[in-house]
């Protein structure tokens, strides 16, 4: 009798070890197919990532590529004719290779803005920091732009601060404030006028380029940083553009720490502002 009652606490004894260790089995499972689950979810994840970025990629390839056969074909066009010497005379023969002459130069600055966009994106741009002064900076943009402003008889005024010191890229900069500066001129009817400021406002530098231009649909405002994006009123009004200008400026503010933004309103004007950080005094 006694011997049974000891083997029974035996029996029951090693049935509760079982049980503990049918537990942890079980705790254990529970542990790894809620980590299956997690990784099956992070996986998803970056496949669906994956997925976007193959199709940014190739809308990317394809936008670039419908932009580079407009020029190449008008090229193309050009050289056939020379070939079968199809021009009235002379001076259409010289405005026809003037064309093909302005299309390179379209397919140079597309494919340049092509290349700074993948360099950016890449994070393989490298940005040489050190002390600009904004002033003559920008002054010297707006002098190399007084020519193309006389010729759409735009009025320039540039109102340039005494001492607006930043830390940043000169030659990134320089693109920036070019870009800025360009689109101004370029989306402002004859006659109009453009207003570049530099300003040291105490917590940081300012640059305003302001025109009296053709403005920014309200509902396209979303969507001027975007590659490739163009405004349609901005295509009617100047054919050539790669939508990439905007896109660049305002990658290279954020790698300055600044920020760019703007005010538009449509047939009215635009103004452009770029914040960026100032150097510190003594530096
Ligand atoms: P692009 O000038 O080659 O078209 P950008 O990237 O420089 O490309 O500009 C993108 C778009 O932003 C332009 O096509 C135009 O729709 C709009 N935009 C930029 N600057 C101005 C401006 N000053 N006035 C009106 N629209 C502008």
């Amino acid at each position: 009798m006694q011997e049974d009652q000891e083997k029974i606490k035996k029996l029951e004894a090693e049935v509760e070890l079982y049980k503990s260790q049918i537990e942890k089995i079980t705790t254990s499972q529970q542990d790894a197919s809620k980590l299956l689950i997690r990784r099956d979810l992070a996986l998803s994840r970056a496949n669906e990532k994956l997925q976007e970025l193959d199709q940014a990629k190739s809308e990317f390839i394809s936008v670039a590529a419908h932009q580079l056969r407009t020029p190449l074909s008008a090229i193309k066009w050009i050289i056939h004719m020379i070939a079968h010497d199809e021009f009235k005379d002379l001076q259409e023969r010289t405005d026809f290779i003037q064309k093909a002459a302005d299309s390179t130069d379209r397919m140079i600055a597309l494919v340049n803005d092509l290349l700074e966009v993948d360099h950016i994106q890449s994070g393989k741009d490298q940005f040489v920091f050190k002390k600009v002064e904004l002033s003559p900076l920008v002054g010297s943009i707006v002098s190399e732009v007084a020519t193309l402003a006389t010729n759409k008889n735009i009025s320039v005024e540039y109102i340039p601060d005494e001492k607006v010191t930043v830390v940043g890229d000169t030659l990134k900069l320089r693109a920036l404030f070019q870009n800025l500066i360009d689109n101004a001129v370029k989306y402002t009817p004859v006659g109009g006028k453009v207003k570049i400021e530099v300003k040291n406002s105490d917590t940081c530098a300012e640059v305003y380029v302001s025109d009296s231009g053709i403005g920014i649909p309200e509902d396209q405002k979303s969507q001027i940083f975007t590659k490739f994006f163009r405004a349609p009123n901005a295509m009617k009004t100047e054919t050539v553009g790669s939508g990439l200008g905007l896109f660049i400026a305002n990658e290279i503010v954020k790698r300055h720490g600044g920020k760019l933004d703007f005010k538009s309103k449509i047939g009215e004007g635009t103004t452009f502002s770029v914040r960026l950080p100032l150097s510190v005094t003594g530096d």
